[in-house]
C-alpha cells in the first residue's frame, strides 16, 4: 500500500514513519509512505503557497496551483483509491474506518496549514475528509501521521502477531482487556490467577469478560451501536 503525503512541513513527518512498525512496514515493502514538499511545486519566483482570504478575514489560506500540480503529477503516475484531505471537520477517525483504507492500494493525503486549504480543492480532488478529533491542530502533518499509523498496522504482514491487532480495542466494538506481564508480584500487587494457569480457553473467557466490562464502564457508546 502506497502512500503519498503533500505537505509544507516534510520535515514534521520524518521521524514517526522512521521507527517501529511504521519503519518495519516499509521495509518489508508491504507499504510506502512518500512525502513530497508543496513548495516543490509553487510556480511564483517566492515559491509561496498561501495567500490573503477573499472577503477579508485573519489567517492564510493555500492556493490552488501548488496542490493541483503535485496532485496532477501523481495521478498521472498511477491510479488513486482516494484523495484524503486531514480536516477538523471532516468525519472523525475511527476503527472503522482505518480497517476500510488498510485494504486500499494508493492514497494520497493532503496536509493543510493557517485557515485551511481553498474550497475549490477540496471540491475537485478531494474524496475523502478525515479528522483526528474535535479540536484544532496547527498542521495537517501529525493528523496525516496518525491516520497512517492507524491504517498500515492493520495490512497483514506488518505486525509479527497478526491477532494482536484483531484484539485491540475497537476492533470488535470493544475495549481491549487489561494486559499483565512479569514479576507476577510486585509488592504485594498480584497478577489475577487466571492468567497464570495456562488454561487457554478459560483465560480467552476471562479476557471477554474484561473487555466486556471495560466497555460498559467507559464506552457504553460502543455497545449499544453493536445492537
Ligand atoms: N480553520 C480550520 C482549521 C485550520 S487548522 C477550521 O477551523 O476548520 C490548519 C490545518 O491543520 C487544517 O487545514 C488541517 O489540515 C489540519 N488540522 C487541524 N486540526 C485537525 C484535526 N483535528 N484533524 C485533522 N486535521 C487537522
Amino acid at each position: 500500500m502506497r502512500f503519498d503525503i503533500i505537505s509544507v512541513l516534510p520535515g514534521l513527518l520524518e521521524s514517526p514513519f522512521a521507527h517501529s512498525i511504521l519503519q518495519r512496514a516499509q521495509k518489508k515493502g508491504i507499504s510506502e509512505i512518500v512525502v513530497h514538499n508543496l513548495r516543490d511545486y509553487a510556480t511564483n519566483k517566492q515559491k509561496s503557497v498561501d495567500d490573503y482570504p477573499y472577503g477579508g478575514g485573519s489567517g492564510m489560506v493555500m492556493t490552488i496551483p501548488p496542490f493541483a500540480a503535485c496532485i496532477e503529477k501523481l495521478k498521472s503516475e498511477r491510479d488513486y483509491d482516494d484523495i484524503i484531505f486531514m480536516s477538523p471537520d471532516g468525519e472523525t477517525l475511527n476503527q472503522r474506518i482505518a480497517n476500510q483504507l488498510s485494504i486500499k492500494k494508493n492514497i494520497i493525503i493532503l496536509c493543510g496549514h493557517y485557515k485551511g486549504i481553498d474550497q475549490r480543492i477540496r471540491d475537485i480532488y478531494v474524496t475523502r475528509e478525515i479528522s483526528i478529533g474535535d479540536y484544532v491542530l496547527s498542521g495537517g502533518e501529525l493528523p496525516a501521521a496518525v491516520l497512517v499509523d492507524a491504517v498500515v498496522r492493520l495490512i497483514p504482514g506488518v505486525l509479527s502477531d497478526e491477532t494482536s491487532a484483531l484484539s485491540d480495542s475497537f476492533q470488535d466494538d470493544l475495549l481491549d482487556a487489561p494486559v499483565y506481564t512479569r514479576p507476577a508480584d510486585w509488592n504485594g500487587h498480584k497478577v489475577p490467577d487466571i492468567l497464570l494457569g495456562g488454561n487457554t480457553p478459560e483465560i480467552e473467557k476471562w479476557r471477554h469478560e474484561q473487555a466486556l466490562e471495560r466497555t460498559k464502564a467507559r464506552r457504553p457508546d460502543l455497545l449499544d451501536k453493536g445492537e
